[in-house]
């Protein structure tokens, strides 16, 4: 019996794949603007000097390599909850929030997931349109009822009103999954008004918030890129939050990340934080530890830590500078109108507002790689290319 032939070959992961077809691609001046990496001006996804440091001191100190705990190493949940909530936060000072250790943000949300699916039966999810494609997958493999909330509209604009719209009418209960900041894919990102009127719909149908920090410091600085995770951490009773190292500590492969758990009071979150150490046992036993060491030391150490903010800082001004270059250099080409949001835009993508079509014409004919529903990574431009690709955004635009 061949145990096998009743398995069907599916296709790869859409952005996976365009990672691998870059790399067969022959053409040398090809530009890879799909995987959401940050790529320095040599191209080089960097590993940072404050973890480079970090790790150095690892390596001299470290005596075992033991399981960590179910909830991680306490040192690395510590400090990531006040990096996230602050570190005077009141939710602190009340042990009403803790952090459980996750493989990368998406093992915090696969364990939100399954917490709701578990302990919250019932509850459907709501996720903006669009999302990050894996938060539709991964939250029907949990699954949770998938539903959606507007997000942009059909010019390419954020649509706040039919936002409102959708979520005052989402059934009383329910999650509600945003974007803190840097929404993937669009890059537009809710101001401080919006939020609010966010937080009083929230509230009016006593909705759950999970809420998606895979950016903090790639929008506007990692304290002003936590003001509204904070502001409803403090605001409402119980939020979940999703916290990834990936980006803002170059730790992409390490898988460091952490679900954050805001409750009313230190015997509910003990609760729920027993359950979430129960479904983590069976998800993958202990997370991994290095990553999480090395974001404990930077995090404990003062001069690391400032090491650390620094570089955070440079990749975000960057990143907003390769923003406006790409402005400069397609307004030869009279798309500069067309093209303005690249500077409203955060964090390290945009949404081009290109079809499907024209985002194969680039490839096709140009060798620019770009996600099929018309994202771009704008972190992995270098400057000396913004004129090839307004080049060649202009042959498929005009
Ligand atoms: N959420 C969003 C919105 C993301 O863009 C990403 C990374 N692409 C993640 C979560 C997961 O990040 P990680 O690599 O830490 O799993």
């Amino acid at each position: 019996m061949m145990h096998f032939s009743q398995v069907v070959l599916v296709p790869g992961d859409p952005i996976l794949g365009l990672m691998e077809a870059f790399r067969a691609d022959p053409r040398p001046g090809k530009l890879d603007l799909g995987v959401g990496v940050y790529k320095d001006p040599q191209g080089i996804t960097p590993v940072l000097a404050s973890v480079k440091q970090a790790e150095r001191r690892l390596l001299a100190s470290e005596t075992s390599k033991s399981y960590i705990g179910g909830h991680g190493d306490p040192l690395f949940a510590q400090r990531l909850t006040q990096l996230v909530l602050a570190t005077d936060s009141p939710l602190i000072a009340t042990q009403r929030a803790a952090a459980t250790q996750t493989p990368g943000g998406t093992g915090a949300l696969r364990l939100a997931a399954d917490f709701i699916g578990h302990c919250l039966p019932g509850k459907g999810i709501w996720l903006s349109d669009p999302t990050w494609p894996i938060h539709q997958t991964l939250f029907a493999e949990a699954g949770l009822a998938v539903n959606h909330y507007p997000y942009v509209n059909a010019d390419n604009c954020l649509d706040v009103e039919a936002l409102l719209e959708t979520l005052g009418r989402v059934p009383h209960g329910d999650v509600v999954l945003l974007h803190a900041c840097c929404h993937n894919p669009s890059g537009f990102d809710l101001s401080q008004a919006d939020w609010r009127r966010v937080l009083a719909v929230v509230q009016a149908r006593e909705l759950l918030p999970l809420i998606d920090f895979a950016y903090q410091g790639f929008g506007d600085g990692l304290e002003a890129d936590a003001w509204a995770v904070r502001l409803f951490a403090e605001t409402l009773p119980e939020v979940l939050i999703t916290s990834s190292c990936s980006k803002n500590f170059g730790l992409y492969r390490e898988r460091t990340g952490a679900l954050i758990v805001c409750a009313s009071s230190l015997e509910r979150l003990s609760a729920v934080r027993s359950q979430l150490a129960l479904i983590a046992r069976n998800l993958w036993s202990t997370p991994p530890a290095h990553g999480a060491a090395v974001v404990a030391q930077i995090l404990e150490d003062v001069e690391l830590k400032n090491l650390w903010i620094t570089e955070v800082d440079a990749m975000r001004q960057r990143i907003a500078a390769l923003r406006l270059g790409l402005l400069e250099a397609l307004a030869p080409h009279g798309l500069a109108e067309r093209f303005a949001h690249l500077a409203t835009q955060r964090g390290m993508f945009s949404y081009t507002g290109l079809s499907p079509a024209q985002v194969l014409r680039l490839r096709e004919d140009s060798g620019v790689y770009l996600v099929g529903d018309g994202r771009a990574n704008v972190a992995g431009l270098a400057e000396a290319r913004l004129g090839d690709l307004a080049r060649a955004l202009a042959q498929v635009c005009n």
